[in-house]
């Protein structure tokens, strides 16, 4: 990949793909982990005496909506950068085009909602082109981006020299790490909803690593496939085949599956809602399982223990509803107390998890991309890299 050492930025107008897809709510940014993530580049641009256009998205509007503007998201990095506007409108228009035109070196202008545009998806030329005369250079610092071929990502570094930022590096080398020569015993922990959505990194990983930690609802899929009863819990019965043909070839090739023992079910997803604790394969309706159960969660942390190289994505149970969140900051724990073990964890929910533990230092990497890790686990690479090498 080129980077911004490939880069001399003095005097330069520089378009950044940033991704501030950050929760937004009454006008205000909750959680800015994502900006402040994004400032090294900004930072080290600015210094060499770039003025900067920033693009992002935020949400998934279907076309513009004020409910999805990035201007909290201004008013946020004001804190942080001295200079900053915030252009209210379409990143690809005319007037989007005139406001950035008087940009002075050292000055930063935040422009709306890329998925104001309607080609933005769909990786239009024509936008990207539009979005390509607005600078002279194009980095791209977006990694939890880099994974969709869309018109502020792969279409616009198509068109001016294109060099990864920072953040961007910091991910593909930390996530490397897990592809090439990961030191054993090497252990991959996989929860949150679906299991088709971990196929693909499911079997990229499964001739690298020691041990599958599955848990989640992903979690009911496997535990019915092998005859057990899981009440109402969510099950994807196209995909029960599939399930007992990963669990074969996890055998055949020596990586030991551990599936949750026992489960914290409820009749409902709600806060305060009476719970109650099944063995995992004998969940009887109308109970669903929310979460994994007290003698998983310690089975879990005990054959985690030697782990040297450890990948987590996905939350054990419903996290964002309490008490159901007590299984993957159960895991979030038996990770950081891993000694000398090279951990990543990747995955809105998951990150929130080591967040609200305070174990972030814990951890050898955490990702800012849930799908973007998943996919250059899977494939070694994606769209938003193959652009800049
Ligand atoms: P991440 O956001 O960390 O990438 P996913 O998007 O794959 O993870 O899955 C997160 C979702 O999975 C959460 O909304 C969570 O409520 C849901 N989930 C996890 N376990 C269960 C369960 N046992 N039953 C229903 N939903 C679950
Ligand atoms: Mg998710």
């Amino acid at each position: 990949m080129r980077t911004l050492r490939d880069l001399d930025p003095r005097g330069k107008r520089v378009l950044v793909r940033v991704d501030y897809n950050v929760p937004v709510q009454d006008g205000k940014v909750q959680d800015e982990t994502r900006i402040q993530e994004s400032l090294p580049t900004l930072r080290h641009l600015l210094a060499g005496g770039a003025s900067l256009i920033l693009l992002s998205h935020l949400g998934r509007p279907k076309g513009p909506d004020p409910k999805y503007s990035l201007a909290p998201v201004a008013e946020a990095l004001k804190a942080y950068l001295p200079s900053v506007r915030f252009v209210p409108h379409p990143p690809g228009s005319e007037e989007a085009f005139q406001e950035v035109q008087g940009l002075s070196p050292g000055e930063v202008a935040l422009l709306e909602n890329v998925r104001f545009e309607p080609g933005e998806e769909k990786n239009d030329p024509e936008l990207a082109a539009r979005y390509a005369r607005l600078g002279e250079a194009f980095v791209l610092d977006a990694f939890g981006s880099a994974h969709r071929a869309h018109a502020s990502v792969v279409g616009v570094a198509r068109l001016l020299p294109a060099y990864a930022g920072f953040l961007m590096e910091k991910e593909v080398r930390a996530l490397s790490r897990l592809l090439q020569a990961p030191e054993r015993p090497y252990a991959v922990v996989l929860g949150g909803a679906k299991v088709s959505d971990k196929i693909g990194v499911i079997e990229s990983l499964l001739p690298r690593i020691d041990r599958l930690f599955i848990g989640g609802a992903m979690a009911f899929t496997f535990l019915k496939a092998l005859g057990g009863e899981v009440g109402k819990s969510l099950v994807e019965e196209d995909r029960l085949d599939l399930a007992r043909d990963l669990l074969r070839r996890a055998e055949a090739l020596g990586v030991q599956v551990h599936l949750p023992q026992d489960v914290v079910a409820a009749e409902a997803i709600a806060p305060g809602v009476e719970t109650r604790i099944f063995p995992a394969r004998a969940i009887p309706v109308p109970y669903m399982g929310l979460d994994i159960g007290p003698r998983t969660q310690e089975a879990f942390a005990e054959a985690l223990k030697g782990a040297k190289t450890v990948f987590w994505n996905g939350p054990m149970g419903v996290f964002e509803v309490p008490p159901f969140d007590q299984g993957t900051l159960a895991v979030g724990r038996a990770i950081a107390a891993l000694e000398g073990a090279f951990s990543v964890v990747g995955g809105g929910d998951s990150v929130a998890a080591v967040n609200r533990l305070g174990l972030k230092e814990r951890f050898g990497h955490v990702s800012t991309g849930g799908g973007a890790s998943l996919e250059f686990l899977e494939k070694g690479t994606l769209p938003g890299i193959e652009v800049l090498e």
